[in-house]
């Protein structure tokens, strides 16, 4: 399969840098599926999944909020955290998952509850990929 240049930057570091055969990106509009050759696009990233092919073999990895840059000669993901399911801390994403349920249930105002639901979102998702890793889903 062809492949495509990649770069994942957070505001701590590049989280990964190489050619890939596809990426699958949890964006806001559904989730979105990155090969080579595809357009020319920019899009924003929801907290997900995040799913990485290279060489064959397809890992998985916790993305917060961001944008992705699809350019003719690489592509370039910019997350606020993006982790390996063996970097996630799962009792902090449980306590984060808590919090944020408790301050859903308070309901204060809307602005509120719309930052609780993405904070919630991020904890789902770290509890997933986590769970996921330790199946040794990804491999
Ligand atoms: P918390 O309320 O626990 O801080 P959060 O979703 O608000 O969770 P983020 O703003 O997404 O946290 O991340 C802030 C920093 O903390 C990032 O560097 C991120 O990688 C790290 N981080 C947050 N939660 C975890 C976790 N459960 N395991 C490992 N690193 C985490």
């Amino acid at each position: 399969m062809d492949k495509f240049f990649l770069e994942i930057i957070t505001p701590e570091k590049t989280f990964f840098r190489g050619e890939v055969e596809s990426i699958n990106i949890p964006s806001v509009g559904g989730a979105c599926t990155v090969m080579a050759g595809h357009q020319p696009m920019v899009f924003a990233v929801e907290p997900g999944i995040l799913t990485l092919t290279a060489d064959g073999v397809t890992k998985e990895a916790f993305m917060s909020e961001g944008f992705v840059e699809v350019r003719p000669d690489e592509t370039i993901a910019f997350s606020e955290a993006v982790e390996w399911p063996e970097d996630i801390d799962e009792r902090r994403a449980q306590e984060a998952k808590e919090r944020a349920e408790e301050m859903i249930r308070r309901n204060r105002s809307a602005s509120e509850y719309k930052l609780n639901r993405i904070a919630l979102q991020r904890a789902f998702a770290r509890l997933r990929v986590k769970h996921h890793g330790d199946a040794g889903w990804k491999d």
